[in-house]
């Protein structure tokens, strides 16, 4: 099974990706893990991506996508992966269509991740973290014990400022504008499945393996 996974930031997708890989037990690739095995090699292409990101600059599609597709070849993903992280944009999408197609293999399926912009900053503003330990916290999922102050050392309890609605509201939006061209790409092509992802973890996960299921067995 080939598969891209695709979600806004704090839908939960990088736990979903990992239980997926697990249960089609396919390599759970992401364009991080890559780079960071490429700097760490010493590879040419990992020295060029090193300098991209020392700079704090992107690191432009093409050099991404030689980077995911030279992973794609490796032994253990000869039976499938999960590609999570990757693509991000339409060329991109284009690019590993083309990469695939050269070798007579193709894209099962897109998990498409969606949960309502209010619902992720809702998950998200009740992060709190200790500035002092960073021990990290929730308001709902995993309070402190006494309400603002860390457990462990009992420094009072801050929002990061990634978590703040405003913040988390603004991410959403440029993730939206940046991912549209990619999901109607894949929605043309009817790859796209569609999974709510509101809810707990388990029942996300239940979701996405249930279509994923039918969707091996229509081969
Ligand atoms: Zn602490």
């Amino acid at each position: 099974m080939r598969l891209v996974f695709m979600g806004p930031p704090g839908a939960g997708k990088g736990t979903q990706a990992k239980a997926v890989a697990k249960r089609y037990d396919i390599p759970h690739v992401s364009s991080g893990d890559i780079f960071r095995a490429e700097i760490a090699g010493e590879t040419d292409l990992g020295k060029q991506i090193k300098q991209y990101l020392d700079t704090g600059a992107l690191v432009p599609d093409e050099i991404t996508v030689r980077a995911v597709v030279d992973r794609l070849q490796a032994d253990d993903c000869q039976g499938g992966w999960l590609l999570d992280g990757f693509p991000r944009t339409e060329p991109q999408a284009r690019a590993l269509d083309e990469a695939l197609e050269a070798n007579n293999e193709q894209l099962n399926a897109v998990v498409n991740l969606a949960v309502g912009a209010e619902v992720i900053v809702r998950r998200m503003s009740g992060r709190r973290v200790c500035p002092t330990c960073g021990r990290t916290y929730h308001v709902e999922r995993i309070p402190p014990k006494v309400e603002g102050k860390c457990d462990a050392c009992g420094a009072e309890l801050i929002i990061r400022d990634d978590d703040k609605p405003e913040t988390v509201r603004q991410r959403l939006g440029t993730y939206e504008r940046a991912t549209a061209p990619l999901i109607d790409y894949y929605d043309q092509r009817g790859l796209l499945l569609r999974v709510d992802g509101s809810g707990t973890p388990d029942e996300v996960r239940r979701r996405i393996f249930e279509q994923l299921d039918s969707e091996v067995q229509d081969g």
